[in-house]
């Protein structure tokens, strides 16, 4: 039951209720809008923004109407030519002004819908690319053809879209000017005296502006980074979410934090179990969160390391900490492939220590899941590994005193809330690869204590790195090879491009059979289409070294561990982000053999292409190459987010919204001081804000708390 309300139902209608959105369009919106499980909605549509806008075409006479440039006439319509029948030629449409005529001409034209849509001596408006042949003026199916009232409603301006393949920005228009004018009117939940002295329209004043200005120039780049409609929306959301954060933050203050560290005595056995000792950093970290445990505040860290750093064995001790004061500790991870792996990594460990532990992700249904969450409920399970399936609702723990999160980035807001709210007073250890500059730090963790990991564990020898065109694929071939023959493992790594699935999946399974076609049975294939199960059995494999060598999509991006695997290849390597080419080549170079990666292109490669490429071969040092990331291709990405933009932000840009973060955060601030529960007037119409951007999980707190 949902509690969202009734006045933002037409935000959340789906987009299928648009007129035009039917059976053949709501597949492309939601590629382009949607997410996996969740089809597009109309505000997935609304806060589509554009990124350009040309002005409608300049009328003109057909006299003095340029060659081959868009153009729209008013004209009358002088005569209906059809085909001669059983003839395969055009049917035209001679139209006419007082300065001339021009041929319309349709291939498969019907009469009868012709005949309708231009009929004989009306005017009508028809635009389009004028063809001379035959020293004839003509064009060729016109893009537009309108009468009076078409053209009246026509916008000035024609906003340009994101889009995808199938979808035009006119198309994407007219859904939107259905989803405008459905536009339910809103409380306002900004303070007034705040947006006037900043300028800023009321929200639904902002959409109609930025989707239909009246001047082109208005939704050009720089144009758009200062526009107050779009930062009147920017404005809303970053609200949300840094309300959010600060209604959990100011529940955490108001219920005391729990000691959650023992005598230590689990944490030593555990650490003399370990084949390795700790690098002075991890034992830094170690203390820093023991610090946090012993104290009765509630524990908000961020760990920080580069791949290969070695936080894994950092949070396993956290929890460890919170074992030995008699509670329970939990591991997120992002994905099942990694939660799968922590737990078979961890459970040795665990069982040797005398710990009970349990695997939960999506997968483990039936009998299994209910043995699983009544350990879980009764307190005989101590350690809980698993994906966001752990924090879902009807998951209950005993008395969960850590949660450790692994790889944080590629969680919301949304499960740092639910993860919260599974224990009296969790303390809660972050876990991230991204080297996080301030200011997103900020924004994405609210205000968090971090610990940096900025070493490596000794032994490790450089990785190579090699730059390769795919004309020379064979010499790569040849090169793994001799790899294999040798001893070493190998990760193949085909880009997701993310135009279509289909045709990606379509590209590694063909790599995978040419492979196999020369290597046999050592090849191995993974990638996200795969059935759990599947997916499992491909990595193991590989992990037990019975294949050599792994053809995978980027699935295999976060956190996975063979050290033993030391060469990767990665194709179409321009095609990535700096920050995931670190990623991605962070697999390799854990072990003690010395590694390679060989990054192959697809030439001719672009000026910043190039830059990142050779950023690769010239570093292996995380920090530079995310500083080097920004610089080339804004915040977003250094997070690995496609878009450009705040991850988890659909309008909100760090860039250029720095300001408007900060005010954000210190409004959030003073609303929680002044009006905790949400409950005065804008308090109520901020509850409709969190419910719009999606942050009302920190609405369930209200209420709990
Ligand atoms: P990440 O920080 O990328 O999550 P992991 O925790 O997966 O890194 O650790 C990478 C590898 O390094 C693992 O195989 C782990 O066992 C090993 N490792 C961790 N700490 C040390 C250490 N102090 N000395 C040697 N190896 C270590
Ligand atoms: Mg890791």
């Amino acid at each position: 039951m949902s509690l969202r309300p009734s006045i933002l139902d037409p935000f959340f209608a789906p987009a299928t209720t648009l007129p035009g959105v039917g059976p053949k369009i709501a597949p492309l919106l939601d590629r382009l809008l949607g997410e996996p499980g969740r089809p597009a909605r109309v505000m997935d549509l609304l806060f589509h923004i554009p990124n350009g806008g040309v002005a409608r075409e300049m009328k003109g006479s057909i006299a003095d109407a340029p060659v081959g440039e868009p153009v729209t006439l008013s004209v009358t319509v002088a005569a209906h030519r059809p085909p001669p029948p059983g003839r395969r030629a055009p049917y035209r449409i001679l139209v006419e002004d007082e300065t001339g005529d021009v041929v319309l001409v349709f291939f498969n034209g019907q009469k009868a819908r012709l005949e309708k849509l231009l009929p004989l001596g009306e005017r009508r408006y028809v635009s389009g690319k004028i063809e001379l042949w035959d020293g004839m003026r003509q064009m060729v199916h016109p893009d537009r053809i309108l009468d009076d009232r078409g053209i009246e409603n026509l916008p000035a301006v024609e906003a340009i879209y994101g889009l995808t393949e199938g979808l035009s920005s006119r198309m994407v228009g007219r859904y939107m000017s259905a989803a405008l004018e459905r536009l339910p009117t809103l409380p306002e939940w900004q303070d007034p005296s705040w947006l006037f002295r900043n300028a800023l329209p009321p929200m639904a004043q902002a959409l109609a502006l930025l989707h239909r200005p009246d001047d082109a120039r208005a939704l050009s780049e720089e144009a758009l980074a200062k526009s107050a409609p779009r930062r009147r929306l920017a404005y809303d959301e970053l609200l949300a979410s840094q309300l959010a954060l600060a209604l959990v933050r100011s529940r955490m203050r108001r219920l005391p934090g729990r000691v959650n560290a023992g005598d230590g005595h689990l944490v030593e056995r555990l650490k003399r179990a370990l084949p390795f000792g700790l690098t002075s950093s991890q034992q830094k970290a170690v203390d820093d969160i023991r610090q946090d445990l012993v104290a009765d505040k509630r524990m908000l860290r961020l760990l920080q390391g580069d791949v290969g750093s070695g936080k894994t064995v950092v949070g396993l001790l956290a929890m460890a900490s919170a074992i030995e004061a008699g509670r329970q500790a939990a591991l997120m991870a992002p994905t099942e492939i990694l939660a799968r792996q922590h737990f078979e990594r961890i459970a040795p460990m665990a069982r040797e220590a005398g710990l009970s532990i349990a695997l939960l992700t999506g997968r483990e249904k039936g009998a299994e899941r209910r043995a699983i969450l009544a350990g879980l409920a009764d307190g005989t399970i101590q350690i809980a590994v698993g994906t966001h399936a752990l924090f879902q609702e009807g998951v209950a723990f005993h008395d969960l005193g850590v949660a450790v999160v692994d790889e944080q980035h590629r969680f919301g807001v949304h499960q740092r809330l639910a993860l919260g709210s599974k224990g009296q007073a969790v303390d809660i250890l972050v876990m991230t690869a991204t080297p996080i500059p301030r200011t997103l730090a900020l924004t994405y963790f609210g205000d968090m204590d971090v610990s940096v990991l900025n070493e490596k564990p000794a032994g490790r020898k450089p990785i190579a790195t090699k730059l390769i065109s795919i004309e020379r694929i064979d010499e790569v071939v040849g090169a793994i090879g001799r790899a294999v023959a040798n001893g070493d493992q190998v990760y193949w790594v085909c880009p997701l491009v993310g135009e279509s699935e289909t045709v990606d999946l379509a590209a590694a399974e063909e790599r995978f059979e040419e492979l196999k076609s020369v290597f046999g049975n050592q090849v191995g294939l993974v990638h996200g289409k795969l059935a759990g199960r599947d997916k499992d059995a491909a990595m193991e494999r590989f992990s037990k070294g019975e294949t050599k060598i792994l053809v995978s999509t980027t699935v295999i991006e976060v956190g996975v561990d063979v050290p033993q695997a030391s060469v990767m290849v990665i194709e179409h390597a321009e095609r990535f982000g700096l920050a995931q080419l670190h990623q991605l080549r962070g697999r390799i170079g854990r072990g003690s053999r010395s590694s390679t990666c060989l990054l192959v292109y697809k030439g001719p490669l672009g000026q910043t292409a190039q830059a990142r490429l050779e950023m690769m071969r010239q570093t292996e040092d995380g920090f530079r190459i995310a500083e080097e990331d920004l610089r080339l291709r804004g915040e977003g990405e250094v997070l690995g987010t496609r878009q450009s933009g705040l991850p988890g932000f659909r309008l909100a840009r760090v860039e250029v919204d720095g300001d408007l973060l900060a005010a954000a955060r210190d409004d959030a601030r003073l609303i929680v001081d002044r009006d905790p529960e949400l409950i005065s007037e804008r308090g109520q119409a901020l509850r409709v804000l969190l419910y719009l951007f999606e942050r009302d999980s920190a609405i369930k707190l209200l209420r709990a708390g």
